[in-house]
């Protein structure tokens, strides 16, 4: 049961890689699966660290950067409190996934 969106947007300015310079990011946070930076200059996205890879289609990179800022002006400004309690609406929906209600916890074996 999902009872909050999967992403939350965030803005950051952080040295991007490929632009060699601060940049404007739209940080897509996912708190299963880490947050990917998107570059709202170049277009490039990064998890954890990991570049994604590049579609090999022409015209990716201006779509890329148009989504990127598109995303950046629904982020708004940061409200921490708003992101904490979207972190705690993820972290409930999943306690539900794995511990049901409805089920009983028994110890092994029995
Ligand atoms: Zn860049």
């Amino acid at each position: 049961m999902m009872c909050s969106p999967p992403t939350f947007l965030i803005r950051r300015v952080a040295p991007c890689h490929n632009c060699q310079k601060r940049r404007r990011f739209v940080v897509t946070d996912a708190v299963w699966y880490g947050a990917t930076y998107t570059c709202c200059a170049c277009g490039d996205s990064w998890t954890e660290g990991e570049r994604h890879p590049r579609p090999f289609r022409k015209g990716w990179r201006k779509e890329a950067i148009a989504r990127a800022r598109k995303k950046w002006a629904e982020a708004g400004p940061y409200n921490r409190d708003a992101h904490r309690a979207w972190v705690r609406a993820q972290v409930e929906d999943l306690s539900l996934v794995l511990v049901p209600k409805d089920v009983k916890v028994t110890e092994a074996g029995q």
